[in-house]
């Protein structure tokens, strides 16, 4: 290797791990940002990060990076230890950390400057052969939000997991040349790590059984053979980042031993689930509308009443009517735990409880409720909530709104000339157009907002403790990216734009007039020509 080889590579090495601080900064920041809360605790993380970062760049030369890191951490001098930024700060930094990102970004993405710069979420890593691929696929994750970064080695893949776990990693099964190399870089890759990584495999050549297998024993969740085109792996992408936040499973025990009641609850509380005890029967009704359980425990055998009456009751109530029911007793007549399933219980488990038998029916019993309950509140195309389901999402926000005074914003949105669509490029284009829509408001708005499919090409969003002036910015924001968004059929391109109309509650308002005021709004915005944001203001 010559002198100036050797330099470049040299070179690109320390370049890496200006970049990998960089990510480690925003990363930090990201938590913060996400949850205000934890900026107090994370302060001290964020600035040494970000000193360490400036003394990297200015060692190697990396002037974006050090001016970016220094303006950063000369506002974080004005952040005073053990609180929270003040209100002048918080866009300050933000600023700097945009610009930060703006650095960090890969050079061949350098000239784009259209789109959004977003680093809500934890990082999907990419690893393709094929670079230029990888650099459209990141290219589009970034429109929807996602934050992506691709490597050309199997060390720069290491050594940014080590530092920060991403959400998912895309990878060529021969990522590094030889035949299955990928393969083996993950499965080296999630020995490091507790939980494994979602992986989405894909290869160009290997579709074989032998290969299939090998890759999803290491935590492949997805192989793509042949390869596909980047609109179908951005929505597998959407569904593994989404499906991997999960919830804690709500868990409510009925034990009238207070020892045993308290053992479960720690055995529950131990498993990351969220455990509520009651020791008295006489409680269930109050539990049930307090906690709202997804699983219900019950004891056998207590004074007054038994377990099964109480499981009957439970099930006489709607809303609990498949919730799945535990029952715990010493029994071991299994034609006595038969008739006691029969009345409506899905599980037996015998005293003593051996916990990693109890966390495994758990598990088991929940993911499947869960699953149900998604097939009845989710519209299968965009797997956004339907329309019952929003509906009564917008009933509980509102009783919430009204319970903390806050301000609530309904908007509803219906897609422009979408028969159009259609009738140019077949309904199955139409449909992908719908998806990534979904996907499109999903990744835009926050956790606390409820995105639902209204009808057809309508869509409803709940946006609790929003007012009037932000949830019409927030949407026009939204409208206008996404009317720049490059929809594809094929090798034709086309774009696709939708008009809106938002209301904020007022005080008496019902659900339905709430509705009929978006509903008016986005009226308007038809008539007014389309592709704008309306709101009905009384
Ligand atoms: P406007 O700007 O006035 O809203 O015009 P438009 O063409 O969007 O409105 P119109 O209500 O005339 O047409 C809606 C179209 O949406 C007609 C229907 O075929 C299509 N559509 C409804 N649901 C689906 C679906 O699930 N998939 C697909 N591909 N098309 C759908
Ligand atoms: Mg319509
Ligand atoms: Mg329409």
């Amino acid at each position: 290797m010559n002198d100036e080889s050797q330099k470049e590579k040299l070179r690109q090495h320390f370049a890496r791990r200006v970049t990998t601080q960089a990510r480690v900064v925003l990363d930090t920041w990201q938590k913060i940002h996400s949850d205000h809360g934890l900026a107090a605790s994370h302060r001290a993380e964020l600035i040494s990060a970000t000193d360490k970062l400036v003394r990297y760049a200015q060692h190697f030369e990396m002037d974006g990076h050090a001016q970016a890191g220094q303006k950063a951490l000369d506002l974080m001098a004005r952040w005073p230890a053990e609180s929270t930024p003040n209100e002048e700060l918080w866009p300050q930094l933000q600023d700097a950390m945009e610009q930060l990102c703006q650095s960090t970004l890969r050079r061949t993405d350098k000239d784009k400057t259209d789109a959004p710069l977003q680093y809500r979420r934890t990082p999907i890593y990419v690893a393709l052969e094929n670079e230029e691929m990888a650099a459209r696929l990141i290219r589009q994750l970034e429109f929807f939000g996602f934050r992506a970064s691709a490597f050309a080695s199997a060390d720069a893949l290491m050594e940014a997991c080590a530092l920060s776990k991403p959400e998912t990693i895309l990878m060529d099964v021969s990522f590094g040349g030889s035949p299955n190399a990928g393969i083996g870089i993950i499965e080296h890759l999630q020995e490091r790590h507790e939980t494994p990584i979602p992986v989405i495999f894909v290869s160009d050549e290997d579709g074989s059984i032998e290969t299939r297998l090998r890759a999803s024993r290491c935590g492949g969740e997805e192989f793509f053979y042949p390869a596909v085109d980047p609109g179908q792996l951005i929505e597998k992408i959407e569904t593994y980042t989404h499906g991997n936040t999960v919830e804690p499973y709500r868990v409510l025990v009925l034990d009238d031993s207070r020892a045993q009641a308290k053992y479960m609850e720690t055995v529950l509380k131990r498993a990351g689930m969220t455990a509520h005890i009651i020791t008295d029967p006489m409680q269930i009704i109050h539990a049930l509308d307090e906690f709202s359980p997804e699983i219900i425990i019950l004891d056998m055998y207590m004074p007054g009443c038994t377990g099964m009456e109480i499981a009957r009751v439970i099930r006489q109530q709607d809303r609990f009517h498949s919730v799945p029911i535990i029952y715990l007793s010493a029994e071991e007549d299994v034609s006595k735990q038969l008739h006691a399933m029969s009345l409506g219980g899905d599980d037996f488990l015998t005293k003593p409880i051996d916990p990693k038998h109890l966390i495994a029916t758990i598990h088991n019993r929940g993911r499947r409720a869960r699953s149900l309950l998604a097939l009845m509140i989710r519209d299968s195309l965009t797997g956004l909530y339907n329309h019952t389901h929003t509906l009564h999402l917008l009933d509980q926000e509102i009783a919430k709104a009204r319970q903390k005074d806050q301000s609530l914003s309904f908007a509803m949105i219906d897609i422009d000339y979408f028969k159009k669509v259609n009738d140019t490029f077949g309904h199955p284009i139409g449909d992908r157009v719908l998806r990534s829509l979904s996907m499109f408001l999903k990744q835009r708005l926050r956790k606390t907002d409820h995105v639902g499919r209204y009808g057809g090409e309508e869509f409803a969003i709940i946006l609790p403790d929003t007012r009037p002036s932000d949830a019409r910015n927030v949407l026009n924001e939204i409208r206008e990216r996404f009317s720049e968004l490059r929809q594809r059929a094929g090798d034709r391109e086309f774009n696709v734009t939708f008009s809106c109309g938002v209301a904020t509650l007022q005080p008496g308002q019902t659900a339905q007039e709430l509705c009929d005021r978006a509903d008016r709004a986005l009226y308007a915005s038809k008539k007014a020509g389309r592709n704008c944001v309306s709101a009905d203001t009384p």
